[in-house]
């Protein structure tokens, strides 16, 4: 018997990375969220999902593969070739790397007799979004700890520290019967925690990684290659290559916390890092620190730390629409409204999101910065920025992003090749790719192996065979009952 490795999806795009490695009748899943390609995607906040029909759509659309034994029978409407979950003929557990919507997006879909397990952190801040109305998951999800391995079947299971931005982000060891494999999910190497991630690496090397599948996302970019690629040492603020490490990126926030009038912050309510640092350095630089109701809840889950919660003009957190969640926390938060920021607006930072931006007019005159760290608009050019720059035109407030706290988010072409080097896997896979010079990437340890949709590879005493031919897993029938 050999260990099956299939790539379902997400080779050669930004996230939606589906792979399935199977031993037996066991199987795992990972990761489970959509393609990250706005134009793609039918159901844009204006065209109704189809109620019941909602999965089925997202497989006649090709916006989820068709994998079997996920989706329950009910939910599949009878679509052809896709085989509902049956736990016990065909036990499946689902993994998911980190909470953002291409590596988790679709869970909510996924049959609830199908384990859906990821860390600790990532599960409460999934569970978090679903109490504010801000993720549909009608189910249960597991958290686990970084570091204590599990079993599934005949796989012992390792969740490993990546420092991906989003809470509790993470990459999975997988020791098998045939040998060992190692998904860094999204993950990087010049983010503050990094001097954890070459502890993770040296834990995995040292128990020997066979398969390597490692996210390529900025192979084949416009981002320098460094030919000597090292882990920049701790509190350094540049990289060899020139790129900014997050120590960077934080001494760029100082200095715009510290110019008068005041700072704006947008920021993605599912990334830890850019969030907590740019509130410690608020607090640092002498400003008072107000966030809206749904990311105090996150914050407080997760950190256990209440912040001041802003209600803007005239308390837009407390519109009809609150939920319960929100209205209790309410009952427990200082508030902060947008006369009292306005009265001294040089010593505050205040989050608030896109969808609040006639906000900003409460601000007019008062100088400063809109500092956007994520979330919507998506940059400079999209629709939504330009609306955003009109508001921020009429009050006088200077919008500023660095692209460096956003592509950075991921591994440099640089530090991909110093993982082979530090990981030392006989074989290594690519994925969640998006540039076609992503082809062109040869490790400088292990050797290649091809990771198309629809190809299976084999893994047998740690030997990755040659790939049966490629099959379309959207048209495959379906191979279990
Ligand atoms: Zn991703």
């Amino acid at each position: 018997m050999t260990t099956a490795i299939r790539f379902y999806a997400g080779v050669s795009t930004s996230g939606g990375t589906i792979i399935e490695v199977s031993h037996g009748k066991h199987r795992l899943v990972f990761d489970f969220g959509y393609v990250f390609d706005l134009p793609r995607h039918v159901f844009d906040g204006t065209i109704r999902p189809g109620g019941p029909h909602y999965l089925a759509d997202l497989l006649a659309l090709g916006l989820l593969p068709r994998i079997d034994g996920v989706f329950s029978e009910e939910r599949l409407r009878g679509t052809a070739g896709v085989a509902g979950a049956h736990a016990e003929a065909d036990p499946t557990m689902v993994l998911i790397s980190h909470p953002h919507e291409d590596h988790i997006g679709a869970i909510g879909l996924i049959d609830p007799q199908v384990p859906v397990v990821m860390s600790e952190d990532a599960a409460t801040l999934i569970r978090t979004l679903h109490d504010l109305g801000e993720f549909d998951l009608p189910r249960n999800v597991t958290g686990v700890a970084l570091g204590e391995a599990f079993t599934f079947g005949p796989f012992e299971i390792t969740a490993r520290y990546s420092d991906h931005p989003a809470w509790g982000s993470v990459g999975y060891e997988i020791a098998s019967p045939d040998g060992r494999l190692f998904w860094t999910g999204d993950w990087r190497l010049h983010g503050k925690g990094r001097t954890r991630v070459l502890g993770e690496l040296a834990s995995a090397k040292a128990a020997g990684i066979d398969l390597l599948i490692t996210e390529g996302t900025s192979l084949g970019s416009a981002l320098p290659v460094d030919p000597s690629p090292q882990p920049a040492p701790p509190g350094s603020t540049v990289m060899p290559d020139g790129l900014a490490t997050e120590e960077g990126v934080d001494a760029e926030f100082s200095r715009i916390l510290a110019q008068p009038g005041i700072v704006i912050l947008n920021i993605y309510n599912r990334d830890f890092s850019p969030l907590q640092n740019v509130l410690a350095l608020a607090r640092e630089a002498g400003r008072n620190v107000a966030v809206q109701a749904d990311v105090a809840l996150i914050l407080e889950r997760l950190t256990g730390e209440l912040f001041p919660v802003y209600l803007g003009r005239e308390g837009y957190q407390t519109a009809e629409a609150t939920p319960g969640v929100i209205a209790e926390l309410l009952s427990r938060a200082t508030t902060v409204d947008a006369a009292e920021v306005a009265a001294d607006p040089s010593h505050w930072l205040v989050q608030f999101g896109y969808p609040e931006t006639a906000e900003l007019l409460a601000f007019a005159g008062a100088g400063g910065s809109y500092l956007h760290v994520g979330g919507l608009p998506l940059g400079p050019g999209s629709p939504e920025h330009t609306r955003l720059q009109r508001v921020l035109d009429t009050v006088g407030i200077s919008y500023t992003q660095s692209t460096r706290h956003v592509h950075f988010a991921h591994a440099t072409p640089g530090h991909i090749a110093l993982m082979t080097e530090l990981l030392d896997p006989r074989q290594v896979a690519i994925v969640h790719a998006p540039y076609p010079g992503m082809t062109a990437f040869e490790p400088p340890v292990g050797r290649r192996v091809p990771a198309e949709a629809g190809i299976v590879l084999h893994l047998d005493h740690g030997h990755i065979s040659e790939p049966a031919a490629a099959s379309d897993p959207g048209t495959r029938p379906p191979q279990r009952a």
